[in-house]
């Protein structure tokens, strides 16, 4: 009878061991490494960003830690969404703390990597390797890792914490974090302090950035008589660029010369960089050799760094590089302000006049982790929409002794300093707490 009945069961046993063999197979998967490799594996590069399956797996990470969830939409045909995850505070009338990173990335040519880019592979010696690895989808499922973190370990934040995915950041946001944070929604939130991407650093220390800088795109034409080859006059449109481009050439080497000398670093100079000259009659053969154009042009593209004086470069600019007396006229294309909705700098202070930062310094010495002298970033980043609104934000991505691999060929970031990047979102419990900050931020 024994026997029977466990043959009679022995079928059902087997099912069920298999089941939970599987159902622990599955669990040991689920890892904190396993979940930024599946989130790295949406190929969410452009032009074709697949945004709607990156946020239907960090909706399903949200619900499962019991984060409140909104998807929201500002482009008509709702193609580019906006993942909103909010922890309530127990004070929620306080200013709230965001997390931001984009959802997209950068365009990978297979061809040229060792692994294919959005298999998220990892390698025997831990290092994973995908488009966004880096930049900047680590800092995605560090934000959700470390709540669940605080969360396993019963903590309830003061403020309320919102994390926020956006699309759109490596084509310049227009559709993504400029309409989100020109939102409604966003005013509701209440944001009192934002981190956003960094950068990885080379070496021991944390890189944090405070400010980004804006680009503007500068054309300069020129118009003038066109002539035969072999004459010499005043005025042609080529001779006019020519002088300008000597101009804009000595004010380019003045920015680098103060670099080269140690007084500033890249990222606090205005760049200026040459990026196309348009002239000539063309040819079957090539262009026209003996014939002197009526036209010409020149674009560059130009960095400024929150302390430049955005009048005193458009009056060079129509003063010197392409004055009206030379025949010339020119566009600037600024790519956004330098200037805060109150007229300040676009920049996060990093000293004591910012409580926010001495509590994100405090918290990441609190974990002994070194700190670098706070930067400005080269490029720029989403943080620049928040700045605008007079908002603090910090750009930083925990990435130390990691080689700066974003927007290149083979990105990865290494297994442990992914999972070390989780406690130090843990440790942001201090950003969460701070109740002496809540008295000054108010
Ligand atoms: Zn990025």
């Amino acid at each position: 009878m024994e026997n029977l009945h466990y043959s009679r069961l022995s079928p059902f046993l087997f099912l069920f061991l298999l089941l939970s063999t599987q159902t622990q197979t599955q669990q040991q998967q689920d890892t904190p490494i396993t979940r930024f490799q599946r989130y790295l594996q949406i190929n969410t590069a452009h032009p074709n960003p697949d945004y709607s399956s990156a946020i239907s797996f960090l909706k399903t990470q949200a619900e499962a830690l019991n984060l409140q969830v909104q998807t929201l939409h500002f482009t008509p045909n709702k193609d580019k969404p906006i993942l909103l995850l909010t922890w309530l505070g127990s004070n929620p009338s306080l200013p709230s703390l965001l997390f931001n990173s984009h959802l997209d990335s950068v365009p990978a040519e297979p061809s040229k990597w060792s692994q294919p880019p959005f298999s998220a592979v990892r390698s025997s010696d831990g290092l994973i390797y995908a488009r966004g690895a880096q930049d900047d989808k680590c800092i995605a499922i560090q934000y959700l890792e470390a709540i669940r973190n605080l969360k396993a370990n019963h903590f309830s934040p003061v403020r309320t914490v919102h994390v926020s995915y956006v699309p759109d950041e490596e084509i310049g946001g227009s559709d993504g974090a400029a309409k989100f944070v020109g939102s409604k929604e966003f005013e509701d939130l209440n944001v009192g302090f934002v981190l956003d991407e960094g950068q990885a650093s080379p070496g021991d220390e944390f890189r944090v950035f405070y400010a980004d800088r804006t680009p503007w795109n500068v054309i300069i034409q020129s118009k003038g008589t066109p002539g035969h080859g072999s004459r010499l006059y005043d005025n042609s449109a080529m001779e006019n660029l020519m002088k300008s481009i000597e101009v804009v050439s000595r004010f380019r080497e003045s920015q680098f010369d103060v670099v080269k000398a140690g007084k500033a670093a890249f990222s606090e100079v205005i760049s200026v960089s040459p990026v196309y000259v348009k002239a000539g009659i063309p040819s079957p053969t090539g262009f026209v050799m003996n014939m002197q154009p009526s036209e010409a042009e020149a674009g560059f593209n130009l960095r400024l760094p929150p302390t430049a004086d955005p009048d005193f470069l458009r009056r060079r600019i129509a003063e010197e590089w392409a004055p009206e007396t030379r025949n010339m006229t020119y566009q600037i294309k600024e790519n956004g302000p330098i200037r805060d909705c109150k007229g300040r700098p676009l920049l996060t202070p990093t000293n004591n006049s910012n409580p926010w930062w001495s509590v994100f310094q405090q918290a990441i010495t609190a974990v002994g982790g070194k700190l670098a002298k706070p930067e400005i970033l080269a490029s720029t980043t989403d943080a620049r929409f928040i700045r605008q609104l007079g908002i603090p934000a910090l750009g930083f991505s925990p990435m130390a002794n990691t080689p700066i691999l974003l927007h290149e060929h083979d990105e990865f970031l290494k297994d442990t300093v992914y999972l070390k990047g989780i406690e130090w979102r843990w440790n942001h419990e201090f950003l969460f707490r701070g109740p002496w900050l809540i008295s000054i931020i108010l």
